[in-house]
């Protein structure tokens, strides 16, 4: 899958154009975080910035938005409301990622040294299949007061997240994978991706092949992380085992999250929250949104200015100890910024 990691070149005086969608919530304090520590860093990054009107449809915004990440091939991304739903429309974070294509999402979830955790020891890729299943988006009330909700689960997509999961374990040297399902209720589509995955399995054999139900699997998330190396699975489970993990190692502002697909690359939060309950008031921990925007900067081989904000992040967390309510701390959104701001001034 090495055709899956190609990012776009740089253009005319090395700089890279990526598309920024604040989202709702605290996603635009976060996205005003990030160009200021672009800015000292000298990531030679210029963003596009959409503001998507969430309180409409806002078909045209929403296009725009698309083809910009088209163009650009990158974008950086906060979470976009989807609870108030207009009728006869989907989530827009889920028409996004089916509409470019970006069948996985990757979440790796680690300690950190000194952070108050559940468990310690945790060292986890979660790969999610991005497109299908139970966001097939499909439903209808077929009667007054019977819903059908279809969860679509094909060989195509199992496949190609199978054969990514165990190239990214080969390519980063995971030793294990284990599939996650509920293959013993859903005999026939969570059936099929396992099949997928143990197939994909034979072709790899100096990596441990494993699977899991998943309710035993989240149970086993909190109690004994530390078992699991890299797990695969279908786009529900993903979704709620990768907040597990989130929470497990101290809660939603510390996670990243990558969306890949052939062509296009988007980058968020692990644990996709909006924040809309702590809006400008100044506690939001933005070292989620900030690690997104290195994993950005990695993958736009911008080495330099990735290694100086991640540095810089970690000694604010893991010295310093600048830390904001959810991470049992005191401090302010603006105190952590300030103190991520002192090194990458240093170092930059
Ligand atoms: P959703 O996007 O599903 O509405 P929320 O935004 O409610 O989820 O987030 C879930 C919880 O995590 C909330 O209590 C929220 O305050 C908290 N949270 C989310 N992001 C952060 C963050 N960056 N820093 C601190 N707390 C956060
Ligand atoms: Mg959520």
């Amino acid at each position: 899958t090495q055709d899956t990691f190609v990012p776009p070149p740089a253009k005319w005086g090395g700089r890279h154009t990526v598309t920024l969608l604040p989202g709702d919530g605290i996603g635009s304090e976060m996205a005003n975080h990030v160009k200021e520590l672009f800015r000292y860093a000298g990531a030679p990054v210029d963003f596009e910035e959409i503001d998507l009107d969430s309180t409409a449809p806002d078909v045209e915004g929403f296009e725009y938005a698309l083809m910009s990440i088209k163009r650009n091939g990158v974008a950086l991304k906060g979470n976009i409301e989807t609870r108030t739903s207009f009728q006869g429309f989907q989530s827009r974070n889920v028409v996004l990622r089916n509409r470019l294509g970006l069948f996985a999402n990757v979440v790796c979830v680690k300690n950190l040294p000194g952070i108050r955790a559940k468990q310690k020891d945790v060292d986890v890729v979660i790969i999610r299949e991005n497109l299908e299943a139970e966001y097939s988006g499909i439903e209808h009330e077929s009667v007054p007061g019977v819903v059908e909700s279809l969860k679509i689960i094909t060989r195509e997509k199992s496949m190609r997240i199978a054969k990514f999961a165990f190239e990214w374990a080969t390519k980063y040297n995971r030793k294990k994978v284990t599939a996650i399902h509920k293959a013993n209720i859903m005999k026939m589509s969570d059936g099929l991706f396992l099949e997928c995955c143990r197939i994909t399995s034979k072709e790899y054999p100096d990596i441990q092949f494993d699977q899991m139900i998943i309710d035993n699997c989240s149970m086993q998330m909190v109690n004994k992380p530390s078992q699991f190396d890299l797990m695969v699975m279908p786009n529900l489970y993903g979704d709620v085992l990768s907040n597990i993990a989130c929470g497990v190692i101290g809660g939603p502002g510390l996670v990243s999250g990558t969306n890949l697909g052939y062509r296009y690359a988007v980058f968020e939060t692990g644990a996709r929250n909006t924040g809309k309950s702590i809006v400008g008031q100044n506690i939001a921990n933005p070292c989620a949104f900030i690690r997104a925007s290195v994993d950005l900067l990695n993958y736009l081989k911008l080495e330099h200015q990735a290694h100086v904000i991640e540095d810089a992040v970690m000694k604010t967390l893991i010295e310093d100890k600048v830390w904001t309510p959810d991470l049992g701390g005191q401090a302010t959104t603006t105190d952590v910024m300030q103190n991520i701001v002192k090194y990458v001034k240093a170092n930059a």
